[in-house]
């Protein structure tokens, strides 16, 4: 968004162009935000631009909720409504070109047809019926053609909007598939992944499920402050993400907790993946550069359990987690494999977090 008076319709490439302005403001690109944003755009509620423009690049997550309270009660899903609504359209639309098509095709072959009969008759071998037939002839092919040239450019220009539809309808998917902190993928992303593991038994002797947690993160938080934590967070999953193949799947489950599908990958490759994530955030230093404080060591438990030794994914979570449990009451910042037997009745703190 520009920091001009008004906010404008915006062209072709709608999603990147409020994400731009989203970034431009220092806002989250999350979706509560980003419906916010795209109502403000598009000028269907020029009281909600006028306010989104008041803060200029100063606004709070905290204000924006406010905004997003007031100015539309019925949640967040406006956005899906307003590009189902485009959608819906964008297939009227179509479907009037096509029956535009039709019909006119249906014009041209009944002249085809009758000029067919009008010179297969006996009497139609006279020069002059045979001229009259090629001419209504041409006229139609003539006519067809203009037409045709019309619908093609009609069907080009919805074609492309309905890939421009699509591309903010794959925006909006990653948006809310993505923790803002870390870039990460969410908790919702998260639960559907960890799903599709027992979709299929294919691969499933060879996924299994790592959680992580930071160790003593409340230190860092009561001593330094949230947004110091906040950005440690993301360090730590940036340190993580780095150690992990690319295509492994990675997210942020909750505060200061990550979660790794590993797929295709034994016991020993997955213990070896872990202690390399652990040891290279032992050996991260978190200090800040421009104050010279430095935050000290920052060290993470993991737990993980290999998909075949649990029915669902509630099992597995569970076992995963126990492992986890492990970890940290044998004294944090290690790798600990879940095993048959170990304890699962485990109270006090209680890193069982999973919601069914
Ligand atoms: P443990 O080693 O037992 O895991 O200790 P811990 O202090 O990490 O565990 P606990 O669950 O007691 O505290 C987690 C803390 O993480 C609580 C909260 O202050 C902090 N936290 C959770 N989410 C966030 C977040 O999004 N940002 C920041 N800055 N802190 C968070
Ligand atoms: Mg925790
Ligand atoms: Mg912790």
């Amino acid at each position: 968004m520009s920091t001009g008076s008004t906010l404008t319709m915006p062209g072709a490439d709608v999603a990147s162009q409020i994400l731009l302005a989203m970034r431009n403001m220092g806002v989250a690109p999350i979706p509560r935000n980003y419906n916010l944003f795209y109502e403000a755009f598009i000028g269907s509620n020029p009281a909600l631009s006028k306010e989104l423009l008041r803060f200029g690049s100063t606004v709070t997550q905290e204000e924006l909720d406010e905004l997003g309270a007031r100015f539309f009660n019925q949640g967040h899903s406006r956005i899906i409504e307003n590009v189902h609504e485009r959608l819906h359209l964008e297939l009227e639309a179509l479907l009037t070109v096509l029956k535009q098509e039709q019909s006119s095709l249906e014009k041209y072959n009944r002249v085809l047809d009758e000029t067919r009969e009008r010179i297969s008759v006996k009497s139609a071998t006279s020069t002059s019926i045979v001229s009259a037939a090629i001419s209504i002839l041409a006229e139609a092919t003539g006519n067809k053609i203009s037409q045709g040239e019309t619908r093609s450019k009609d069907l080009n220009r919805h074609a492309e909007e309905m890939q421009q539809v699509r591309l903010e309808l794959d925006e909006y998917k990653r948006i809310a598939n993505t923790d803002s902190l870390t870039r990460l993928s969410n908790r919702r992303a998260f639960d559907e992944k960890l799903a599709g593991v027992y979709d299929t038994s294919i691969g499933l002797h060879l996924s299994s499920l790592v959680l992580l947690d930071v160790d003593n993160f409340k230190r860092i938080n009561d001593t330094y402050g949230h947004p110091v934590g906040d950005k440690i967070l993301a360090s730590v999953a940036s340190v993580i993400r780095k150690s992990v193949r690319g295509e492994l799947f990675v997210a942020r489950t909750g505060g200061e907790e990550f979660a790794i599908i590993a797929e295709k990958m034994n016991a020993d490759e997955v213990r070896e993946m872990c202690e390399r994530i652990r040891v290279a955030l032992e050996k991260t230093p978190f200090r800040n550069s421009k104050t010279g404080i430095d935050y000290g060591q920052i060290t993470i438990s993991i737990g993980y359990a290999i998909a075949t030794q649990a029915q669902n994914p509630v099992d597995l979570y569970t076992n995963s987690d126990v492992a986890l449990y492990n970890a940290k009451s044998s004294g944090r910042n290690r790798t600990i494999l879940f095993e048959e037997g170990m304890q699962k009745n485990y109270t006090g703190k209680g890193w069982l977090i999973y919601r069914t």
